[in-house]
């Protein structure tokens, strides 16, 4: 039997895909057409210079912002659209949340409930949203501070633990939902020097076991060893890509040279 996911080339559906998006705010113009590709169980490297539009375009792919022209998909389907036959219609609230629960986000800030311990911070969107039993949420959750290295913190609230540790119980709560997608946006950039490895360390792993993630970093040290493609974006365009390799070590661009002179 064909398998539906898969094009005619072979290869299965991309995770993400974005041609010629564009996104504004008002007059100013974020994104000027960003076309691109992120394959299934890929770690996407997205880095630039402050303003160029990374968090925007992470944002759309989250349902978080709505693109202006061009068409955006994640994993086959229309973001914010449905298709039905050539027409389209806009996704109502209860379907766009549906759609969100599949992508998971972790910010520069941690952004943990600050009155809930960190295994509260994980049950919380599986009993609430999914209705999942507390018992069975628990359990689960357990599970995943065991895999952050976070077990004997489950009773502990985010003003009691460290930076590097409130931004593992994120990723926690995160994959509590079952995403297909993880979206990383400077997850590192807040902390201490010190903390940063122990946060890579468990983005690394979730890699090795097939997670498709899509990476703002200014590490490139991980985009180098961990990622499988990257983009160096500028002003709201992708300026170049290729292997994390190909383009910290060749930048065929002098925007692409300048960027990583400050960052390497
Ligand atoms: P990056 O993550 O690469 O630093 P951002 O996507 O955060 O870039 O921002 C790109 C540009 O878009 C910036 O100039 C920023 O001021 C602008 N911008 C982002 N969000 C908004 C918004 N909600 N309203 C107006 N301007 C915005
Ligand atoms: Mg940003």
């Amino acid at each position: 039997m064909s398998d539906l996911t898969k094009t005619p080339a072979g290869r299965t559906t991309p995770m993400v895909k974005a041609e010629a998006v564009h996104k504004s705010f008002g007059a100013v113009e974020v994104l000027k057409g960003i076309t691109l590709e992120v394959n299934q169980g890929e770690v996407f490297v997205l880095v630039g210079p402050s303003g160029s539009g990374k968090s925007t375009f992470l944002r759309c792919i989250n349902h978080l912002e709505k693109i202006n022209a061009g068409r955006l998909s994640v994993d086959g389907d229309l973001v914010g659209y449905r298709q039905k036959g050539d027409r389209l219609y806009e996704l109502k609230d209860r379907e766009v949340a549906l759609k969100r629960r599949d992508i998971g986000m972790v910010f520069q800030h941690f952004n943990l409930f600050p009155h809930m311990t960190a295994l509260e911070n994980i049950i919380e969107a599986p009993v609430q949203v999914k209705g999942e039993s507390r018992s069975a949420a628990k359990e689960r959750g357990m599970a995943l501070l065991e895999r952050v290295g976070l077990a004997e913190k489950a009773g502990n609230y985010p003003s009691q633990l460290s930076g590097g540790q409130q931004q593992r119980v994120a990723i926690a709560r995160a994959l509590a939902m079952q995403p297909k997608l993880m979206l990383f946006d400077e997850p590192t950039s807040a902390l201490d020097p010190e903390l940063v490895g122990e946060v890579l360390d468990v983005m690394r792993g979730l890699a090795e076991e097939g997670m498709t993630m899509i990476v703002v970093t200014h590490e490139m040290g991980f985009a180098r060893e961990v990622g499988d493609a990257l983009v160096f974006m500028d002003g709201g365009v992708v300026v170049e890509s290729g292997s994390p390799r190909e383009v910290l070590g060749n930048p065929q661009h002098e925007r692409t040279r300048a960027f990583l002179s400050k960052v390497l």
